[in-house]
């Protein structure tokens, strides 16, 4: 069984649920700043990485983290730039990536997302793996611009392509390619020696995750800095790595599955043996990772 312990612990919750940020005490959280090429950086707080793209334009966010942590945001953007925050693109729905949307758009900061993310926020989501609900969240908060397959915005000198994939981490996933600077974000489609949540409940799915991943590696070159949505920045070979994880892991279970294994007898053949060194230190522990996309997989 996925006994180990329970399901729902805190540092689960604080990254997989949406709405968890309202408990978590962000006090103590401090932004890190990490530039990756031309004008683009990388934040680093609590909730999934945020994108920086800054120049004469004004400031481009990818994804903006909780509510209470926007004035630090602010200020870790303010040490990049004297320009204010105009646009933020988000990745998906989820709460760790689009916490801050309220507080910014209060600041006329216009919020783009694919327009599935605007339908997920707008009424409440039950996470069946993790039995969760997340109400919906406020109007103001909600992005004011949807787009159906994507959308580029041509600031700071550069071309910022944002790509709708789906179904991938969710249904709701977009990928930003900063073209100039030869940086992507995947948002939660990349976790960076993190075993990744998918989430099944809002439309995501392992072989959709893959597909994305292919998709972003043939769009790189070893250039290319890659912002996960959690964990570290990475390059193309790390995004090669954690695709090539993703597929035997799924590959294996799907095997079992076939051969009519429980959940128990896969979880107990360890399936992601020789990964869980590096991979499963993270957010999800081995056991719960395989019972993820075994459930994911079984529907
Ligand atoms: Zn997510």
């Amino acid at each position: 069984m996925v006994r180990a312990r329970p399901l729902m612990t805190a540092a689960v919750l604080a990254l997989a649920v949406p709405a968890a940020g309202q408990d978590q005490d962000f006090s103590k959280v401090e932004i890190k700043t990490t530039p990756l090429a031309g004008s683009v950086s990388m934040l680093e707080g609590s909730g999934g990485n945020i994108g920086v793209s800054v120049g004469p334009d004004g400031v481009l966010l990818v994804d903006d983290e909780y509510a209470p942590l926007v004035p630090k945001i602010e200020a870790a953007v303010k040490k990049l730039s004297p320009q204010p925050i105009r646009f933020v693109v988000n990745t998906h729905w989820h709460g760790d990536h689009t916490g801050g949307n309220g507080p910014l758009a209060k600041e006329q900061v216009v919020v783009f997302a694919q327009e599935n993310v605007r339908k997920r926020m707008s009424a409440e989501q039950f996470n069946a793996f993790f039995k969760h609900a997340t109400p919906a969240a406020p109007p103001e908060a909600l992005p004011i611009v949807t787009f159906a397959d994507g959308i580029t915005f041509h600031v700071n000198g550069d071309d910022i392509e944002v790509i709708h994939v789906a179904p991938a981490h969710t249904d709701t996933d977009s990928i930003i390619f900063f073209r100039k600077a030869n940086v992507a974000h995947a948002g939660d489609i990349f976790f960076n020696r993190i075993y990744p949540f998918i989430d099944v409940s809002s439309g995501g799915s392992i072989n959709g995750m893959v597909a994305a991943a292919d998709l972003i590696l043939g769009r790189i070159d070893d250039q290319t800095k890659v912002i996960p949505g959690h964990g570290p920045p990475g390059g193309k070979a790390d995004l090669k790595a954690y695709r090539d994880m993703l597929a035997t892991v799924r590959d294996r279970i799907q095997k079992a599955i076939r051969e009519g294994k429980t959940l128990d007898q896969v979880v107990a053949s360890k399936p992601t043996a020789e990964f869980d060194a590096v991979w499963g230190k993270g957010f999800l522990d081995p056991g719960h990772f395989v019972a993820l996309i075994y459930t994911g997989l079984k529907q």
